[in-house]
Protein backbone atom coordinates (compact mmCIF):
# COMPACT_ATOMS: atom_id res chain seq x y z
CA UNK A 1 0.00 0.00 0.00
CA UNK A 2 1.66 3.29 -1.43
CA UNK A 3 0.53 5.17 1.62
CA UNK A 4 2.38 2.89 4.45
CA UNK A 5 5.61 2.88 2.08
CA UNK A 6 5.54 6.74 2.14
CA UNK A 7 5.19 6.50 6.07
CA UNK A 8 7.76 4.11 6.31
CA UNK A 9 10.09 5.93 4.41
CA UNK A 10 9.40 9.78 6.16
CA UNK A 11 9.66 8.34 9.22
CA UNK A 12 13.86 7.35 9.65
CA UNK A 13 14.46 10.60 7.85
CA UNK A 14 12.16 12.72 10.86
CA UNK A 15 14.25 10.43 13.51
CA UNK A 16 17.65 11.31 11.53
CA UNK A 17 16.95 15.12 11.17
CA UNK A 18 16.03 15.84 14.83
CA UNK A 19 19.29 13.64 15.90
CA UNK A 20 21.36 16.04 13.41
CA UNK A 21 20.11 18.89 15.50
CA UNK A 22 21.11 17.02 18.35
CA UNK A 23 24.27 16.39 17.13
CA UNK A 24 24.61 20.29 16.32
CA UNK A 25 23.65 21.12 19.62
CA UNK A 26 26.00 18.88 21.22
CA UNK A 27 28.86 20.60 19.06
CA UNK A 28 27.70 24.66 19.89
CA UNK A 29 27.61 23.24 23.90
CA UNK A 30 30.81 22.20 23.93
CA UNK A 31 32.24 25.21 21.95
CA UNK A 32 30.76 26.85 24.93
CA UNK A 33 32.59 24.37 27.55
CA UNK A 34 35.66 24.91 25.31
CA UNK A 35 35.26 28.58 25.95
CA UNK A 36 35.50 28.57 29.37
CA UNK A 37 38.95 27.99 30.28
CA UNK A 38 39.86 31.08 28.14
CA UNK A 39 37.73 33.24 30.19
CA UNK A 40 38.83 31.93 33.15
CA UNK A 41 42.56 32.59 31.96
CA UNK A 42 42.24 36.23 30.70
CA UNK A 43 40.18 36.95 34.28
CA UNK A 44 42.71 35.59 36.63
CA UNK A 45 45.61 37.73 34.62
CA UNK A 46 42.78 40.92 34.52
CA UNK A 47 42.93 40.71 38.60
CA UNK A 48 46.64 40.01 38.84
CA UNK A 49 47.05 43.38 36.92
CA UNK A 50 44.83 44.99 39.50
CA UNK A 51 46.54 43.53 42.50
CA UNK A 52 50.03 44.57 41.26
CA UNK A 53 48.77 48.09 40.45
CA UNK A 54 47.03 48.57 44.14
CA UNK A 55 49.78 46.54 45.73
CA UNK A 56 52.51 49.27 44.07
CA UNK A 57 50.92 52.42 43.61
CA UNK A 58 52.69 55.74 42.24
CA UNK A 59 54.15 58.23 44.32
CA UNK A 60 51.29 60.69 43.20
CA UNK A 61 48.55 58.18 44.28
CA UNK A 62 47.19 57.83 40.48
CA UNK A 63 47.50 55.28 37.72
CA UNK A 64 50.56 55.53 35.95
CA UNK A 65 49.92 55.72 31.85
CA UNK A 66 51.43 52.38 31.62
CA UNK A 67 49.77 51.05 34.28
CA UNK A 68 46.65 52.55 32.65
CA UNK A 69 47.29 51.18 29.19
CA UNK A 70 47.92 48.09 30.76
CA UNK A 71 44.40 47.73 32.77
CA UNK A 72 42.43 48.69 29.53
CA UNK A 73 44.25 45.49 27.57
CA UNK A 74 43.46 43.32 29.96
CA UNK A 75 39.51 44.76 30.56
CA UNK A 76 39.36 44.72 26.83
CA UNK A 77 40.18 41.04 26.95
CA UNK A 78 37.93 39.56 29.39
CA UNK A 79 35.40 41.74 27.33
CA UNK A 80 36.18 39.96 24.21
CA UNK A 81 35.93 36.72 26.01
CA UNK A 82 32.85 37.27 27.24
CA UNK A 83 31.28 38.61 24.14
CA UNK A 84 32.41 35.52 22.70
CA UNK A 85 30.58 33.21 25.05
CA UNK A 86 27.24 35.55 25.13
CA UNK A 87 27.02 34.55 21.28
CA UNK A 88 28.31 30.99 21.55
CA UNK A 89 25.50 30.90 24.43
CA UNK A 90 22.98 32.76 22.57
CA UNK A 91 23.38 30.31 19.34
CA UNK A 92 22.90 27.49 21.82
CA UNK A 93 19.88 29.07 22.47
CA UNK A 94 18.45 29.37 18.91
CA UNK A 95 19.73 25.51 18.34
CA UNK A 96 17.10 24.46 21.38
CA UNK A 97 14.45 26.28 19.90
CA UNK A 98 15.26 24.65 16.64
CA UNK A 99 15.02 21.07 17.73
CA UNK A 100 11.84 21.58 19.63
CA UNK A 101 10.33 23.25 16.22
CA UNK A 102 11.69 19.74 14.09
CA UNK A 103 9.84 17.90 16.48
CA UNK A 104 6.55 19.93 16.20
CA UNK A 105 7.52 19.58 12.46
CA UNK A 106 7.88 16.16 12.28
CA UNK A 107 6.35 13.72 14.75
CA UNK A 108 2.54 14.09 15.73
CA UNK A 109 1.22 15.34 18.63
CA UNK A 110 -1.69 13.81 19.38
CA UNK A 111 -2.51 9.96 19.13
CA UNK A 112 -5.81 10.15 19.68
CA UNK A 113 -8.44 8.13 17.73
CA UNK A 114 -6.07 5.45 16.65
CA UNK A 115 -8.14 2.75 18.60
CA UNK A 116 -11.15 1.35 19.38
CA UNK A 117 -12.13 1.36 22.92
CA UNK A 118 -9.33 4.02 23.33
CA UNK A 119 -8.70 4.64 27.15
CA UNK A 120 -6.77 7.60 28.93
CA UNK A 121 -4.06 6.53 30.83
CA UNK A 122 -3.74 9.43 33.04
CA UNK A 123 -7.52 10.12 33.91
CA UNK A 124 -8.51 5.96 34.63
CA UNK A 125 -7.07 5.14 37.58
CA UNK A 126 -7.30 1.19 36.85
CA UNK A 127 -5.90 1.61 33.20
CA UNK A 128 -2.71 3.62 34.77
CA UNK A 129 -2.67 0.39 37.34
CA UNK A 130 -2.05 -1.70 34.12
CA UNK A 131 0.67 0.07 32.74
CA UNK A 132 2.26 0.36 35.90
CA UNK A 133 2.29 -3.37 36.17
CA UNK A 134 3.79 -3.61 32.88
CA UNK A 135 6.45 -1.26 33.56
CA UNK A 136 7.12 -3.39 36.73
CA UNK A 137 6.87 -6.74 35.03
CA UNK A 138 9.28 -5.85 32.17
CA UNK A 139 11.73 -4.46 35.19
CA UNK A 140 12.31 -7.54 36.91
CA UNK A 141 11.92 -9.70 34.18
CA UNK A 142 15.14 -7.67 33.19
CA UNK A 143 16.63 -8.26 36.33
CA UNK A 144 16.07 -5.21 37.74
CA UNK A 145 14.59 -5.63 40.86
CA UNK A 146 16.04 -2.28 42.56
CA UNK A 147 14.24 0.05 40.08
CA UNK A 148 11.37 -1.75 39.96
CA UNK A 149 11.10 -1.13 44.04
CA UNK A 150 11.47 2.49 43.53
CA UNK A 151 9.14 2.40 40.85
CA UNK A 152 6.34 0.49 43.16
CA UNK A 153 7.02 3.18 45.56
CA UNK A 154 6.25 6.24 43.52
CA UNK A 155 3.54 4.45 41.88
CA UNK A 156 1.92 3.50 45.26
CA UNK A 157 1.81 0.16 43.90
CA UNK A 158 1.56 -1.75 47.31
CA UNK A 159 1.96 -5.00 47.48
CA UNK A 160 3.05 -5.48 44.08
CA UNK A 161 6.27 -6.97 44.76
CA UNK A 162 5.73 -8.93 48.26
CA UNK A 163 6.41 -11.86 46.69
CA UNK A 164 10.02 -10.68 45.61
CA UNK A 165 10.29 -8.85 48.65
CA UNK A 166 10.55 -12.37 50.62
CA UNK A 167 13.05 -13.67 48.87
CA UNK A 168 14.73 -10.36 48.18
CA UNK A 169 17.94 -11.64 49.93
CA UNK A 170 18.04 -14.52 48.42
CA UNK A 171 17.94 -14.15 44.83
CA UNK A 172 19.69 -10.33 45.35
CA UNK A 173 22.79 -13.06 46.16
CA UNK A 174 21.79 -15.41 43.30
CA UNK A 175 21.47 -11.83 40.41
CA UNK A 176 24.58 -10.57 41.88
CA UNK A 177 27.08 -13.99 41.58
CA UNK A 178 25.46 -14.11 38.21
CA UNK A 179 26.50 -10.72 37.10
CA UNK A 180 30.07 -11.71 38.25
CA UNK A 181 29.98 -15.00 35.59
CA UNK A 182 29.17 -17.30 38.77
CA UNK A 183 26.09 -19.06 38.07
CA UNK A 184 26.18 -21.83 40.55
CA UNK A 185 24.48 -20.42 43.10
CA UNK A 186 21.49 -19.39 40.60
CA UNK A 187 21.95 -23.20 39.30
CA UNK A 188 21.05 -24.48 43.00
CA UNK A 189 17.95 -21.93 42.76
CA UNK A 190 16.29 -23.20 40.22
CA UNK A 191 16.85 -26.95 40.16
CA UNK A 192 15.37 -26.19 43.95
CA UNK A 193 12.31 -23.67 43.07
CA UNK A 194 12.07 -24.65 39.08
CA UNK A 195 13.43 -27.84 38.37
CA UNK A 196 10.92 -27.92 35.45
CA UNK A 197 13.00 -24.91 33.68
CA UNK A 198 15.69 -27.88 32.38
CA UNK A 199 16.72 -25.28 29.15
CA UNK A 200 16.91 -22.95 31.74
CA UNK A 201 19.67 -25.35 33.85
CA UNK A 202 21.70 -27.00 30.89
CA UNK A 203 22.59 -23.40 29.32
CA UNK A 204 23.01 -22.18 33.11
CA UNK A 205 25.57 -25.03 33.44
CA UNK A 206 26.97 -24.66 30.37
CA UNK A 207 28.11 -20.80 30.70
CA UNK A 208 29.55 -22.34 33.97
CA UNK A 209 31.55 -24.48 32.23
CA UNK A 210 33.03 -22.71 29.50
CA UNK A 211 33.89 -20.09 32.00
CA UNK A 212 35.85 -22.40 33.88
CA UNK A 213 37.41 -23.22 30.97
CA UNK A 214 38.24 -19.98 30.38
CA UNK A 215 39.72 -19.51 33.64
CA UNK A 216 41.55 -22.74 33.05
CA UNK A 217 39.37 -24.65 35.86
CA UNK A 218 39.50 -27.67 33.42
CA UNK A 219 38.93 -29.97 36.72
CA UNK A 220 35.73 -27.97 38.08
CA UNK A 221 34.82 -27.53 34.65
CA UNK A 222 34.71 -31.19 33.88
CA UNK A 223 32.85 -31.97 37.75
CA UNK A 224 30.04 -29.60 36.91
CA UNK A 225 29.75 -30.62 33.06
CA UNK A 226 28.30 -34.07 34.25
CA UNK A 227 25.20 -32.18 35.46
CA UNK A 228 24.58 -31.66 31.67
CA UNK A 229 23.85 -35.16 30.87
CA UNK A 230 20.01 -35.37 30.30
CA UNK A 231 19.42 -31.61 30.31
CA UNK A 232 20.46 -31.42 26.31
CA UNK A 233 20.51 -33.03 23.34
CA UNK A 234 23.20 -34.99 23.22
CA UNK A 235 24.99 -33.06 20.40
CA UNK A 236 25.14 -30.39 22.56
CA UNK A 237 26.43 -32.36 25.31
CA UNK A 238 29.40 -33.65 23.58
CA UNK A 239 30.27 -30.24 21.85
CA UNK A 240 30.78 -28.76 25.49
CA UNK A 241 32.78 -31.93 26.89
CA UNK A 242 35.12 -31.59 23.77
CA UNK A 243 35.36 -27.68 24.81
CA UNK A 244 37.16 -29.31 27.79
CA UNK A 245 40.02 -30.73 25.59
CA UNK A 246 40.77 -28.26 23.56
CA UNK A 247 42.36 -24.56 23.92
CA UNK A 248 40.80 -22.25 26.30
CA UNK A 249 40.60 -19.54 23.56
CA UNK A 250 38.10 -22.03 21.46
CA UNK A 251 36.22 -19.56 19.46
CA UNK A 252 33.62 -21.92 18.44
CA UNK A 253 31.98 -20.79 22.15
CA UNK A 254 32.19 -16.55 21.36
CA UNK A 255 28.75 -16.97 20.52
CA UNK A 256 27.69 -18.76 23.93
CA UNK A 257 30.17 -16.69 26.50
CA UNK A 258 29.15 -13.19 24.57
CA UNK A 259 28.09 -10.31 26.83
CA UNK A 260 25.02 -10.34 24.75
CA UNK A 261 24.47 -13.95 25.70
CA UNK A 262 25.10 -13.43 29.01
CA UNK A 263 22.64 -10.45 29.36
CA UNK A 264 19.75 -12.77 27.60
CA UNK A 265 20.32 -15.38 30.38
CA UNK A 266 20.07 -12.92 32.76
CA UNK A 267 16.53 -11.96 31.01
CA UNK A 268 15.25 -15.89 30.99
CA UNK A 269 16.74 -16.12 34.53
CA UNK A 270 14.70 -13.28 35.84
CA UNK A 271 12.08 -14.61 34.18
CA UNK A 272 11.72 -17.55 35.96
CA UNK A 273 13.00 -16.07 39.35
CA UNK A 274 10.32 -13.55 39.60
CA UNK A 275 7.90 -15.58 37.84
CA UNK A 276 6.84 -12.88 35.25
CA UNK A 277 7.45 -12.33 31.59
CA UNK A 278 7.06 -9.31 29.89
CA UNK A 279 5.17 -8.06 27.06
CA UNK A 280 5.91 -4.41 27.09
CA UNK A 281 8.13 -5.15 24.25
CA UNK A 282 5.78 -6.89 22.40
CA UNK A 283 3.55 -4.19 22.94
CA UNK A 284 5.95 -1.28 21.63
CA UNK A 285 7.02 -2.95 19.09
CA UNK A 286 3.54 -3.72 17.52
CA UNK A 287 2.85 0.19 18.37
CA UNK A 288 6.00 1.57 16.51
CA UNK A 289 4.62 -0.52 13.67
CA UNK A 290 1.35 -0.03 13.90
CA UNK A 291 0.54 3.75 14.74
CA UNK A 292 2.29 5.34 11.87
CA UNK A 293 0.17 3.74 9.68
CA UNK A 294 -2.75 4.78 12.03
CA UNK A 295 -1.88 8.78 12.00
CA UNK A 296 -1.41 8.38 7.94
CA UNK A 297 -4.91 6.81 7.60
CA UNK A 298 -6.23 9.29 10.35
CA UNK A 299 -5.22 12.08 8.01
CA UNK A 300 -6.38 11.09 5.33
CA UNK A 301 -9.69 10.45 6.49
CA UNK A 302 -9.86 13.15 8.33
CA UNK A 303 -11.04 15.88 5.56
CA UNK A 304 -13.62 13.35 4.46
CA UNK A 305 -15.53 13.78 7.94
CA UNK A 306 -14.88 9.85 7.77
CA UNK A 307 -13.61 7.67 11.51
CA UNK A 308 -11.24 5.12 10.97
CA UNK A 309 -13.69 2.86 12.96
CA UNK A 310 -16.84 3.91 11.35
CA UNK A 311 -17.06 -0.27 10.63
CA UNK A 312 -15.47 -2.99 12.68
CA UNK A 313 -12.28 -3.71 10.27
CA UNK A 314 -9.91 -1.17 9.73
CA UNK A 315 -9.57 0.22 6.05
CA UNK A 316 -6.32 -0.96 5.09
CA UNK A 317 -3.99 -3.63 6.35
CA UNK A 318 -1.60 -2.67 9.35
CA UNK A 319 1.62 -3.84 8.66
CA UNK A 320 2.64 -5.39 11.79
CA UNK A 321 4.93 -8.64 12.24
CA UNK A 322 2.97 -10.67 15.02
CA UNK A 323 -0.71 -10.60 15.69
CA UNK A 324 -2.35 -10.97 18.98
CA UNK A 325 -5.47 -11.54 18.95
CA UNK A 326 -7.96 -10.29 21.09
CA UNK A 327 -10.77 -12.78 20.74
CA UNK A 328 -11.16 -16.06 22.09
CA UNK A 329 -12.98 -18.89 20.33
CA UNK A 330 -14.40 -21.33 22.34
CA UNK A 331 -12.68 -25.27 21.29
CA UNK A 332 -15.56 -26.91 22.94
CA UNK A 333 -18.61 -24.55 21.71
CA UNK A 334 -17.03 -23.26 18.85
CA UNK A 335 -18.39 -19.71 19.94
CA UNK A 336 -16.51 -16.61 19.90
CA UNK A 337 -16.19 -15.85 23.80
CA UNK A 338 -18.18 -12.72 24.61
CA UNK A 339 -18.01 -10.03 28.11
CA UNK A 340 -21.70 -12.68 28.86
CA UNK A 341 -19.84 -15.96 28.17
CA UNK A 342 -15.92 -15.15 28.56
CA UNK A 343 -13.29 -17.09 28.44
CA UNK A 344 -11.86 -19.30 32.00
CA UNK A 345 -8.69 -20.59 33.02
CA UNK A 346 -8.85 -24.16 34.30
CA UNK A 347 -6.19 -25.82 37.09
CA UNK A 348 -4.39 -27.26 34.16
CA UNK A 349 -3.81 -24.23 32.18
CA UNK A 350 -6.42 -24.90 29.71
CA UNK A 351 -8.87 -22.52 28.61
CA UNK A 352 -12.86 -22.84 27.44
CA UNK A 353 -16.05 -20.64 27.45
CA UNK A 354 -17.93 -19.88 30.56
CA UNK A 355 -21.01 -21.98 28.83
CA UNK A 356 -18.54 -24.92 28.13
CA UNK A 357 -17.30 -25.06 31.93
CA UNK A 358 -20.90 -24.92 33.53
CA UNK A 359 -21.75 -27.21 31.06
CA UNK A 360 -18.80 -29.95 31.77
CA UNK A 361 -19.75 -28.88 35.35
CA UNK A 362 -23.42 -29.55 35.31
CA UNK A 363 -22.83 -33.16 33.16
CA UNK A 364 -19.75 -34.52 36.06
CA UNK A 365 -21.76 -36.81 38.60
CA UNK A 366 -18.69 -35.95 41.23
CA UNK A 367 -17.63 -32.27 42.01
CA UNK A 368 -14.58 -32.61 39.77
CA UNK A 369 -14.71 -31.85 36.07
CA UNK A 370 -11.93 -33.40 34.18
CA UNK A 371 -10.57 -31.36 31.44
CA UNK A 372 -11.38 -31.79 27.80
CA UNK A 373 -7.38 -31.51 26.69
CA UNK A 374 -5.73 -33.26 29.12
CA UNK A 375 -6.35 -35.78 31.81
CA UNK A 376 -6.38 -33.13 34.58
CA UNK A 377 -9.75 -32.89 36.92
CA UNK A 378 -9.99 -29.87 38.81
CA UNK A 379 -13.14 -28.05 39.84
CA UNK A 380 -15.33 -25.09 38.82
CA UNK A 381 -14.85 -23.32 41.69
CA UNK A 382 -10.83 -23.49 40.47
CA UNK A 383 -11.05 -22.28 37.18
CA UNK A 384 -9.86 -18.67 36.85
CA UNK A 385 -11.42 -15.77 34.26
CA UNK A 386 -9.38 -14.75 31.47
CA UNK A 387 -9.44 -11.08 30.70
CA UNK A 388 -8.60 -10.32 27.33
ZN1 LIG B 1 -6.16 -29.46 30.69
Amino acid sequence: MPLVTDLQRDRPEAVEMVQESLEFLEKRVNELRDEIPAYKKSRTQLDQVYQGLVDDPSPSGSLTTCGQILLTEHIKKVDDTVDKYVKTHRNIHSSISRIGKDIGRNFCESTGGLIKNEKHIESDPKCARNVSNLIVNYLMSTGHPEIAETYVQECNLHGRLDEYTAIKDTVGKVIESFRQHNTIPAINYIELNAPQEKRLIFDLVRHQVLELIKQGKKLEALTLSRKLSGLGSDGEVAQIMGALFTKADDTRFNEISSPLAWQQLESRLSEVIFKCKSILPQILETGCQAVPALLNLRSVMAPRQDQIFSSDELPIEIPIEKRYHSTFTCPILRVQTTERNPPYRLRCGHVISKDALEKLASNSRHSLLKCPYCPDESSKDQALRVFL
